[in-house]
């Protein structure tokens, strides 16, 4: 393979070169951005540069000794694969033949309709612009009480504003742990000030205010939009690559053309949809931790390794002063057990099924954490009384 393309210079994509190289790879290698930005780490952009105490958040690599040109500021618009392996990318800055590819272009935030504007957090300009209209006293509207919505509550709350969250479930984080779970965290809000408004449709985003679905208004100087992301996959139509809701791989990020192999084709990070064997489906995980580590597993398959993928999702989040930390996948689980009360501020919930541990949400429980995702990864049993316990370690049985 002579000539390596990384589309998409987000953090899968600088990892991804920087494991082709580690690898051994001395061909060729460019990485294509749609950002005019070097690559550079997004959490903590609703967190550290939302709240003024960073500005930068580049990832420190060091391009001149990757040897990988950098074409910044300019975008895939298509891909035509060629029938032997290897194709041609089109792109902003012109036609580009390759040999091996990698697509890291990760994901875009949901916007709702109507034509009042609307802020979503996604880059580093956007968490800038944001930052600075972030004043005491200012009204701030944010939709969805995700993990995104929350976490610009929690800074717009602590420099002053005068923070709303409507959602549209009944509580809290109810797609990411479940109604009950998330139900435990409604009072973080009020506890910061936030006020949080649960059930509530809206209906479009207007000048200086939410239309809301029953015919009322919320009035706002600024709107958050945190309603999910979509993975950035639309210029691959015609390619002929197998798309789902992400790119289809297998477990080693290869992906596939009419069903057929495209081994000469990797996708990963928040654009991939790849194949779980530890959860016998497709995952497609959001999570900076998979961005960090998959490229690794990706960049293997490229150059021919075999190498596969099956490590338990992890994600973290800050909010409201606290450390929620979540391991594992809990869709399919069959019980769910407590460890530790929530009303003592630092508490577990963990979902099994039988006697394996499948997931565990850790809040300000870290240690937990740390051996629960050991426990997961191994698949080892445990047992349920001792794992309800907060003053026993997580630990097999
Ligand atoms: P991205 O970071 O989205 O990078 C993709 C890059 O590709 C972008 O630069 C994009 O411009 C570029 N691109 C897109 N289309 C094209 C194209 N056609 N041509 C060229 N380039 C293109 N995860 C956690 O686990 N914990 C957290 O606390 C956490 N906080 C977060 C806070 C924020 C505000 C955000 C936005 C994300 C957070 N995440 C968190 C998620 C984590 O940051 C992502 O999972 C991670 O950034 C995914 O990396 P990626 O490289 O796959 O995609």
């Amino acid at each position: 393979m002579d000539r390596v393309i990384v589309v998409g210079g987000g953090l899968a994509g600088v990892r991804a070169v920087e494991a082709l190289r580690g690898r051994g790879y001395r061909g060729a290698l460019t990485l294509v951005s749609a950002e005019r930005h070097e690559p550079y780490d997004r959490p903590p952009l609703s967190k550290a540069v939302l709240a003024g105490e960073t500005d930068d958040t580049t990832v420190d690599a060091d391009w001149a000794r990757l040897d990988c040109e950098l074409l910044l500021g300019e975008r895939a618009t298509g891909l035509r694969l060629a029938d032997a392996g290897g194709g041609t990318l089109a792109t902003t800055a012109g036609e580009l033949p390759f040999g091996g590819l990698v697509i890291a272009t990760g994901a875009t935030p949901v916007t709702l309709p109507g034509d009042g504007p609307q802020h979503v957090l996604r880059t580093i300009d956007e968490a800038r612009d944001l930052r600075d209209r972030l004043v005491p006293g200012a009204r701030v509207v944010i939709v969805g009480a995700g993990w995104i919505g929350a976490e610009v509550a929690t800074t717009a709350a602590k420099k002053g504003c005068r923070v709303t969250v409507v959602e549209a479930a009944d509580t809290p984080l109810a797609n990411a742990v479940g109604p009950e779970i998330g139900a435990l965290t409604a009072p973080w809000y009020a506890e910061a000030g936030v006020e949080l408004r649960t059930g509530v449709k809206v209906a479009a985003v207007e000048p200086g205010g939410l239309a809301l679905g029953d015919g009322t208004r919320i009035d706002a100087d600024e709107i958050v939009v945190g309603v999910g992301v979509r993975p950035e996959v639309e210029w691959l139509a015609g390619s002929g690559l197998d798309v789902e809701r992400g790119v289809v791989t297998d477990a080693s990020f290869r992906t596939s053309a009419g069903g057929a192999p495209r081994p000469d084709v990797v996708a990963v990070g928040d654009c991939a949809a790849y194949w779980s064997h530890r959860y016998g489906r497709r995952l497609l995980v959001e999570h900076w931790d998979t961005a960090l580590n998959a490229p690794e597993v990706a960049a293997a398959a490229l150059l021919g390794e075999d190498a596969v993928y099956d490590a338990p999702p992890y994600f973290w989040s800050e909010q409201f002063g606290r450390m929620v930390q979540y391991a594992g996948q809990h869709a399919r689980s069959e019980r769910m057990l407590h460890r530790g009360d929530p009303a003592d501020g630092k508490w577990a919930v963990a979902w099994l099924t039988g006697d394996r541990l499948d997931a565990i949400l850790t809040v300000d429980r870290p240690r937990d954490l740390v051996q629960a995702k050991r426990v997961i990864a191994a698949g080892t049993p445990v047992d349920a009384a001792l794992l309800a316990d907060p003053a026993v370690p997580v630990r097999q049985a």
